[in-house]
């Protein structure tokens, strides 16, 4: 029996990963969440699956939790950071998901890494900015990392079995394009933020939603795969693939191309990164239908080649470079999802706060911290000036 803590449980990928647990009960057990909102979400999940251990930051969820389930004297309920950290370090768990969206998922992510467990990544976030202390971490502390976004479960698949890289030759990151492929920058202006969040293939939280229509999804798992595969960035490249089957490709330099398919459903990767001793488990997933099946790929938007250029610099130049672009984007994802600013403005944000706030080459988490509080109130003048 694996033991199992959800970071984030209330969120899309936290159902995803319930989903697969449900269908393996007999291999998988639920023995830890975190959240932060969605109660009744979180109290349905401690009534179904029975979890020991309930961490919520939100003084008005962890309330409500400590009325509802007063008289279960099996649950314990924390709110306090430094008991997340002991529950994390738990003997009994053997894997941590860390599913928070957001630079908020940075810092249950940095404990994991340093507790010698298995950690089933979804908070890309944590790793653009964090990348180049966290991966070093999990080394030193022996904690496998084993990606669940789609695309970087797809290159860990095709990867042989040690996942060395040394015979790549290239690595290609697929795209769904998102609800607004096709358009061009100057149409975006005049999207609307229902239409936004429409995504045609999969079903996500609002922020990595938005993040996919305006293709930033890319650059951040850009800079993911460099620091999950420690490749330079020349080995990747980008193709959008709208209909969301093929999640990425790698070719070897005998010129062998592998990739791994599956309709969109990101029960598929998780239930992959939860084998045990490399026996898949049971899904009761939707199978492709091969004879009907067409695939077609084009380039990556010409229109958007700054916002990949800045990708690349990160991937290139890393220090704090990823907290500033996800800091950027992070506002100004929110500040569109107010209603602040138009679609098309998300780019100027980024562009124009990554041009202002100063770089730093050497970086640790506390100045991770400071440098994302600055990038923010930077990015709000930006949107200020903008709206
Ligand atoms: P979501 O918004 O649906 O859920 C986020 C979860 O994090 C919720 O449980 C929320 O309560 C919790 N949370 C938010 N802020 C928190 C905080 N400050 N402290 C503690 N908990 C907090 O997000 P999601 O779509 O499930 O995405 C989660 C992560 O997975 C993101 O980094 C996203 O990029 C990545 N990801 C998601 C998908 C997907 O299909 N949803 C696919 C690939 C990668
Ligand atoms: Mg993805």
């Amino acid at each position: 029996m694996k033991n199992i803590i959800i970071l984030g449980a209330t969120g899309s990928i936290g159902d995803s990963v319930l989903s697969v647990i449900r269908q393996n009960k007999e291999k998988l057990n639920l023995l830890g969440i975190t959240f932060s909102s969605n109660i009744s979400k979180a109290e349905s999940i401690i009534n179904e699956f029975k979890p020991k251990y309930t961490f919520t930051d939100s003084s008005e969820s962890y309330n409500h939790l400590i009325h509802a389930f007063e008289k279960d004297a099996e649950l314990n309920i924390f709110r306090d950071k430094s008991e997340l950290e002991e529950i994390l370090n738990n003997d009994q768990i053997d894997i941590i998901v860390s599913a928070i969206s957001g630079f908020a998922g940075l810092q249950s992510t940095v404990i994991a890494a340093k507790t010698g467990k298995t950690i089933l990544l979804a908070n890309k976030e944590s790793i653009v900015v964090a990348g180049e202390i966290i991966l070093p971490l999990a080394k030193k502390f022996n904690t496998e990392i084993i990606p669940i976004d789609s695309e970087h479960n797809a290159i860990f698949q095709c990867l042989n079995s040690d996942k060395n890289t040394d015979d790549v030759s290239k690595i290609i990151i697929t795209a769904s394009g998102g609800p607004f492929l096709n358009k061009n920058i100057s149409e975006l202006s005049k999207v609307t933020k229902s239409e936004a969040l429409n995504h045609p293939n999969w079903e996500m939280g609002a922020k990595i939603t938005i993040d996919s229509a305006s293709l930033v999804n890319k650059c951040l798992e850009l800079i993911e795969a460099r620091y999950l595969f420690e490749l330079d960035e020349k080995f990747f490249d980008l193709v959008v693939h709208p209909q969301s089957i093929i999640h990425s490709i790698v070719t070897y330099k005998d010129g062998s191309s592998i990739c791994q398919m599956s309709n969109p459903d990101m029960r598929v990767p998780i239930a992959h990164a939860l084998s045990i001793n490399n026996k898949r488990l049971n899904l009761d997933f939707s199978q492709i239908d091969f004879s009907s099946l067409s695939l077609t790929f084009q380039k990556i938007p010409e229109d958007r080649s700054q916002i990949f250029d800045i990708a690349r610099y990160v991937c290139n130049n890393g220090g704090s470079s990823g907290t500033i672009f996800n800091a950027a984007n992070e506002i100004a994802v929110q500040n569109f999802l107010k209603e602040q600013i138009t679609f098309d403005k998300i780019y100027e944000v980024i562009y124009r706060t990554f041009n202002a706030v100063s770089m730093s080459k050497e970086v640790d988490i506390e100045t991770i911290y400071e440098i994302d509080n600055q990038t923010r109130i930077e990015a709000k003048k930006v949107v200020k000036s903008l709206s």
